[in-house]
């Protein structure tokens, strides 16, 4: 289970692309431009729903043949529309008809553009062109969820690897990059494998697993607890390790790696390994993977490492320790259990309707994003607010660490403004993130309840308050 985080944040000015190399620009390239950030994180989110919930929507019945041969026009015209734009774009700064840092925004921009068109883009293929009806039809497909599941991704993932393969074509001809056909398709899997693939690779390899398990033939009863059994097993002990895989990571120094283990051993998280997120010292990242003991690990990015001193780069770890101790990943889950019952409930309620799956798919998808939402910014405040307070906790085993909660504060204050320093759109709020003001605000806000002697048990905000009181209700259950 991986926890996103604020510390989400690219080298280059609000990610925008490079301009020329020629224009003098020595800001950093990166690797992988804003791809975690959260407005990317919800188009990945609803690339992978609306692609897989399209076969539960009727649609017009074509044959395969056709239905894949209208997608692969469709796809075709998008892949090279993209390319051509990088290389116009790329001439006008050549001949220097516009200046390389607009050139360079007014391609990002087209590149985004066409990423939320694709949405569109995809629903007409599965459900317009009739590809999804086609492949749950089809005798090759029919025996196979992850065959069908990786058809129906096909449309959606070829959309997004084509604007990256846009934007690496575009900083090839920037020189930022190496040209040749080995470093491009090197380039683009790398934005691929530390992005949507840890949300592909494990959705599809669930759905083999559970393939196999209905190749058994068993009861369908003991089909539905060796499913759910796998399941069980999968998330806490595979998909860590997948996504440690999927991330390029490296081990971290000696003495860095014992002075993080005492930081999060005396926060009350033993036995979690520590690796070094390697982004080419780009990106300021940090989660932890998993939460069984043993098989959890703390990634932490290279340039957060690099860059933040240790008090700033303690806290980091213990907002990331927080969010685990206050089991905000099942809490966050658990909130948008629900949208999807009342989705069902809709989906019942208007039986018979050819509208009635679109209409439950519809509302629950729409209430996901507005929970999420809500829950993600409430269980932020409360990781900064834990971290704060198990500062103070652990500064008494642990050098480095600020040892009072103004200290604390202080120190989580500057390490968000030093890692939003180069994009003034990361300190704003985003769709799982408040805004980095508001984090401070919060902050700073219990730090005047003290002062003026309001003072009650941890944790008091109202935010942590109930998020509190839902910790509770797991703890409980
Ligand atoms: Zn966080």
């Amino acid at each position: 289970m991986a926890l996103d985080c604020q510390w989400t944040s690219r080298g280059a000015e609000s990610g925008s692309l490079p301009a020329a190399a020629s224009a003098g620009d020595h800001r950093p390239d990166y690797v992988i431009p804003r791809d975690l950030d959260d407005l990317m994180q919800l188009y990945f989110f609803l690339l992978v729903v609306l692609s897989l919930s399209s076969a539960s929507v009727p649609s017009m019945e074509t044959p395969m043949e056709k239905a894949a041969l209208a997608t692969m026009c469709m796809l075709g015209s998008l892949i090279l529309i993209s390319h051509i734009a990088a290389r116009a774009c790329w001439k006008q700064i050549e001949t220097q008809q516009i200046e390389p840092l607009l050139g360079a925004e007014l391609f990002e921009r087209q590149m985004n553009a066409f990423r939320w068109l694709g949405l569109g883009i995809v629903l007409l293929c599965l459900t317009g062109f009739g590809l999804a009806t086609a492949t749950v039809q089809s005798p090759m497909l029919k025996q196979s969820l992850c065959f069908q599941a990786v058809v129906l991704l096909m449309p959606g993932l070829t959309i997004t690897l084509s604007t990256w393969s846009a934007e690496h074509y575009y900083r090839s001809l920037t020189g930022l990059v190496e040209q040749g056909l080995r470093q491009h398709l090197a380039g683009v899997w790398l934005r691929f494998r530390g992005t949507m693939g840890w949300l592909v690779v494990p959705i599809l390899l669930l759905l083999a697993m559970s393939d196999l398990i209905a190749g058994l033939e068993l009861h369908e009863t003991h089909t539905a607890i060796i499913t759910m059994l796998g399941v069980l097993i999968f998330v806490p002990f595979a998909l860590p390790w997948l996504i440690r895989f999927l991330f390029k990571t490296a081990p971290v120094h000696e003495s860095a790696e014992k002075w993080f283990e005492s930081i999060i051993s005396a926060a009350g998280i033993r036995r979690t390994s520590i690796l070094c997120w390697r982004t080419d010292n780009r990106a300021f990242n940090a989660m932890i993977v998993g939460f069984i003991p043993s098989f959890r690990t703390l990634l932490i990015s290279d340039r957060l490492m690099n860059e933040l001193p240790r008090p700033q780069l303690a806290m980091v770890v213990l907002h990331e320790v927080a969010h685990l101790k206050r089991f905000h990943v099942p809490l966050r889950m658990l909130s948008i259990v629900p949208a999807w019952l009342l989705g069902g409930l809709i989906t019942r309620m208007a039986e018979g309707h050819s509208w009635a799956i679109a209409a439950g798919s519809g509302v629950s998808i729409a209430m996901t994003l507005v929970i999420l939402r809500l829950a993600a910014t409430r269980t932020e405040f409360d990781a900064d607010l834990q971290a704060c307070n198990m500062a103070v906790r652990v500064s008494q085993f642990v050098k480095d660490v600020p040892s009072t909660y103004d200290e604390a504060s202080r120190a989580m204050e500057e390490a968000l403004r030093r890692i939003t320093l180069e994009s003034h759109s990361a300190r704003k709020a985003s769709w799982l993130h408040p805004s980095v003001s508001q984090r401070i605000a919060a902050l700073k806000h219990r730090t005047n309840r003290e002062e003026s002697g309001i003072c009650e048990p941890e944790p008091r905000s109202d935010t942590a308050q109930a998020t509190a009181t839902l910790s509770n209700v797991i703890h409980s259950t």
